[in-house]
């Protein structure tokens, strides 16, 4: 039976709690400690001890018990998700901190710590294990326990403590889970188990299973200070269906009470006590024997009855009474419910702050539960908060009293503080240092490439004005040497004439011929050779000079080399200056955010009203007003700033946090109808589309998703959206998609898209439809209620062509099956459902190819009710004239004889 640490049982230091004597159960009761009087010598450490009893005995760890306390948040409900939509839940909770953080505004917070932290998904089951299971294990054990619950009307006192649970056992509450454990622990035929049901309303304390019963009285025995009520009926427990039907018979007769009072329960305390009688066996107890001191006499266990008391409190509603606006008698009553509620406050006050008086007599609640503030009683609080940021001061007094009940010293509050005037500033210096470091670089980088330009053209003129004139040399060198010897060559030839001519003459002077003149030949030959010879050297040369100037073209390549990597460098900066223009862009969309958030702020505050970042799902009037007023949005400004292109490249960024970062901003401009064809021409919906597609993370289907719903309003953008397969793609989503808040913006995309006449095939035939009857699978009110508007636009849009003979036959919806749904949902609790399925039914009702289908599915009935029940008059009307005009309605409603 042992729990965990919630328990504060069974240690065996000095005031902790001993396995119990059937005697002193009751013996250090409140009033036995206090006043410090009635124990004159140790005043102030009584009056510590008593605080410290109020909040049980010392845990089996060594930690003092106290009182332990649960936080428990109540889910949204329906009214709350309509009306608070656009709002935060005033309250964070952080479970596994077992912390709850109360938000004073956007931007401060309160932090709280609590014994434990049960959200709005806290099954019943966790509930009572953590809260109510350890104070039953020890009423088992033979102490005193109590369970309280404290908060404000409608936050789930009742819910928590007093379901039955009979259509769905886990949804039992407290007291039925209470007993179930009880009973599985007792043995029927030595223990007894017995109940009484009362409530407490106006000082005044009525049998809840005998109501005649009035007027019981509180019985206190001055030796024990033991508390009971001899006048209540006590019933004898056998199982749980007896104690069920008990708890119904209580609750008949506290309606039946209230009626005749003329009040509410949330205004009275019900109380819940469950006695327990155990027989347990005394300890078996060994006497010396007086002969032999050796041997021992053991007198047989003496049995035992121990007894112990349960008490379930389900307190009447802590809300301030003014509130309510009560007067006269109901102000009377706010008094004595407030005294009550006010005694149990102080009394707490008084414990936790270890004060001298603790004004237990002031009410009788605090009579009756006096047994819970003794010492041998274990006392667990649950209290019940809701959501809603309408109600935040209530829930931050129903907090406060929670943590008094901790004992307020030691309450733990975190200050967290976000202050967003400091953040935009501190954004706008960083731009500011970013753009001047960005004019620096890009300054210093211009400097650089001019420099680097001029030195390689330097470079490249100074290898080329050294190559020409090398050339030249060498060309000129050429041309000397050449000249030199054609005319040594000229000389050469001029001598050897002359010496030919000599010999001629001294031949024909001696018989005219001789061997001279072959000599002279091969001389002459021999020259020529040389001739020969050095031009073939002069070419050597200029080839020479020719690979000589490849090399100077070489050097030049080395020049082109440099060039090369002064141009890697500079691409570098290039690089660089787009990494800081993309910051820059970065940073302005943050700003943009950031303004967007506050603008939103700003004229919801302005107007006290919605500050709906998605008007795709809802009516465009509002947007159509801002538009009007024809001022610009210091978003719609940030906007120019940074462009559309620019943000839209931020969707396709490698960094996930730009990405996600960017969709947001695309999102927020959407929302407004002044940059949508801006966000359409740049290209925005195609890339929306591409991250349905290819989504990583929810919060990115969800944010796409939303921006399309935005998108879809504009009938434009609905046949581009139909063009790019945008439905096949949100049917898809539609199916796959768990999260609510994705699947409303999906709904709400789809619901737009119902309201165009030139989309209703395509819908059909790319599962538009289906996608959208399948989203009813979440439950949440706000998916339903974008469905509903879907399927009223449909069968609008399919009555008009119906009307304009453009089509014929049964609705396309009827056909998908989605009648029985819209019948179920005719009537649902939530206003926006309904009048549009009440829409829808006028819709399909106006043809008659439809009728026979409506009167089978039981779509005539709810139309009939419309006509009666709607509490617009135009959809009355409009129902009534439907009906009247149809003759398979006409003739099937007198055959049923329904008249309107
Ligand atoms: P109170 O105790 O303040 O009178 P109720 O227990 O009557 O409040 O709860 C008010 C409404 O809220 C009821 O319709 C109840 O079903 C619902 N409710 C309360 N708590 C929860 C919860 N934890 N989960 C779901 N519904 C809840
Ligand atoms: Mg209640």
């Amino acid at each position: 039976m042992a729990s965990n640490g919630y328990r504060n049982g069974t240690g065996t230091n000095k005031g902790a709690i001993k396995p119990l004597a059937s005697s002193n159960i009751r013996s250090s009761s409140f009033k036995s400690r206090l006043p410090p009087s009635s124990n004159p010598s140790t005043g102030s450490a009584l009056r510590r001890t008593s605080s410290a009893s109020f909040t049980t005995a010392t845990g089996g760890d060594g930690v003092p018990g106290r009182v332990r306390v649960a936080v428990r948040l109540r889910p949204r409900n329906a009214e709350e998700s309509t009306a608070d939509a656009d709002f935060a839940d005033c309250v964070e909770l952080q479970p596994e901190l077992k912390r709850l953080k109360l938000r004073k505004n956007n931007w401060e917070s309160e932090t709280y710590e609590f014994d434990e932290v049960l959200t709005e998904f806290a099954s019943q089951k966790r509930v009572y294990e953590v809260v109510a299971k350890p104070v039953v294990e020890s009423v088992l054990d033979g102490y005193n326990g109590t369970v309280m619950a404290y908060g404000q009307t409608g936050t789930g006192k009742t819910f928590t403590l007093g379901r039955l649970g009979e259509e769905d056992t886990s949804a039992r509450g407290i007291m039925v889970r209470s007993m179930e454990e009880i009973l599985a622990n007792v043995s029927p035929e030595t223990d007894s188990i017995s109940v009484s049901y009362l409530q407490l309303y106006m000082e005044t304390i009525q049998d809840l299973l005998d109501p005649a019963n009035d007027n019981i009285s509180i019985v206190e025995d001055p030796r024990t200070g033991d508390v009971s009520l001899p006048g209540a009926t006590h019933v004898e427990i056998k199982d749980e269906q007896s104690f069920l039907e008990l708890l119904r018979l209580g609750e008949a007769h506290r309606i039946a009470a209230n009626t005749k009072l003329n009040t509410e329960s949330s205004r009275s305390h019900a109380i819940l006590m469950v006695h327990v009688k155990r027989s347990v066996l005394g300890e078996e107890v060994a006497i010396p024997s007086e002969s032999d001191k050796s041997s021992h006499f053991v007198k047989p266990p003496k049995p035992l009855v121990r007894k112990s008391k349960l008490v379930l409190v389900d307190l009447a509603g802590s809300e301030r009474v003014q509130k309510s606006g009560s007067e006269g008698h109901m102000l009377e009553e706010a008094k004595s419910i407030n005294l009550s509620l006010s005694a149990l406050g102080k009394c707490i006050n008084a414990l936790a702050e270890n004060s001298a008086h603790v004004p237990i007599r002031d009410s009788k609640l605090t009579r009756l539960l006096r047994d819970s503030f003794g010492g041998t009683a274990r006392t667990s609080l649950i209290v019940t908060i809701g959501p809603s940021p309408r109600h935040r001061g209530e829930t931050a007094s129903t907090i406060l009293f929670g943590q008094r009940a901790m004992k307020v010293e030691n309450m733990l509050r975190i200050k967290e503080e976000f202050d967003y005037k400091s953040l935009a500033r501190r954004l706008e210096i960083q731009l500011d240092k970013l753009i001047a470091e960005n004019e620096r670089q890009q300054k210093a980088f211009d400097d650089e490439v001019e420099r680097i330009n001029l030195e390689a053209q330097n470079r490249v003129s100074e290898v080329e004005r050294n190559f020409t004139d090398a050339l030249e040399k060498e060309r000129l060198k050429c041309q000397m040497e050449y000249m030199e010897s054609v005319k040594k060559l000229e000389e050469k030839m001029i001598e050897n004439q002359r010496k030919h001519l000599h010999d001629g003459f001294m031949k024909d002077k001696c018989n005219g011929e001789g061997p001279g003149f072959s000599e002279d030949i091969a001389e002459v030959k021999k020259l020529l050779e040389k001739e020969t010879h050095m031009r073939k050297e002069a070419e050597k040369e200029v080839n020479k000079l020719k690979s000589q100037l490849g090399q100077h073209m070489d050097a030049g390549a080395g020049g082109d080399a440099e060039i090369l990597k002064l141009q890697i460098a500079l691409e570098d900066e290039v690089h660089q200056k787009k990494k800081l223009e993309e910051e820059i862009i970065i940073l302005r969309s943050q700003m943009l955010q950031l303004t967007f958030e506050a603008d939103q702020m700003r004229r919801c505050l302005a107007r006290g009203g919605s500050g709906n970042a998605y008007p795709g799902l809802d009516s465009p009037m509002s947007q159509v007003r801002e538009s009007l007023s024809g001022n610009k949005t210091p978003v719609s400004a940030l906007f120019d700033q940074v462009g559309v292109q620019k943000i839209l490249d931020l969707l396709e960024s490698e960094d996930a946090n730009v990405r996600i970062h960017a969709v947001k901003v695309v999102a927020n401009l959407a929302a407004e109808e002044a940059n949508q064809e801006r966000i359409v021409e740049a290209g925005g919906l195609t890339s929306l589309l591409m991250l349905l597609r290819s989504y990583e993370d929810e919060t990115f289907r969800r944010v796409a998703a939303g921006a399309i719903a935005n998108l879809a309003m504009n009938e434009a953008n609905q046949e581009l959206i139909m063009v790019q397969g945008g439905i096949s793609l949100l049917s898809t989503t539609a199916s796959d998609a768990e999260d609510p808040q994705t699947l409303r913006m999906v709904a709400g995309a789809i619901a737009n898209l119902c309201g165009n006449d030139k989309l209703q095939v395509t819908l059909r035939s790319e599962g538009g439809i289906k996608a959208l009857l399948g989203m009813v699978r979440c439950r949440h009110p706000d998916v339903l209620s974008q469905v509903a508007r879907g399927i009223a636009n449909f069968a609008k849009c399919e009555s008009r062509a119906s009307t304009n003979g453009i089509r014929s036959g049964r609705s396309l919806l009827i056909d998908e099956g989605a009648l029985p749904w819209i019948v179920q949902n005719a009537n649902n609790d939530a206003a926006p459902i309904r009048r549009h399925i009440e829409l829808a039914l006028c819709h399909l009702a106006q043809h008659e190819a439809n009728a026979k289908d409506m009167i089978n599915g039981g779509a005539l009935w709810e139309l009939v009710r419309i006509t009666r029940d709607c509490s617009r008059e135009d959809i009355r009307s409009l129902a009534r004239r439907t009906l009247n005009s149809s003759l398979l309605f006409r003739s099937e409603m007198r055959r049923l004889r329904i008249e309107l």
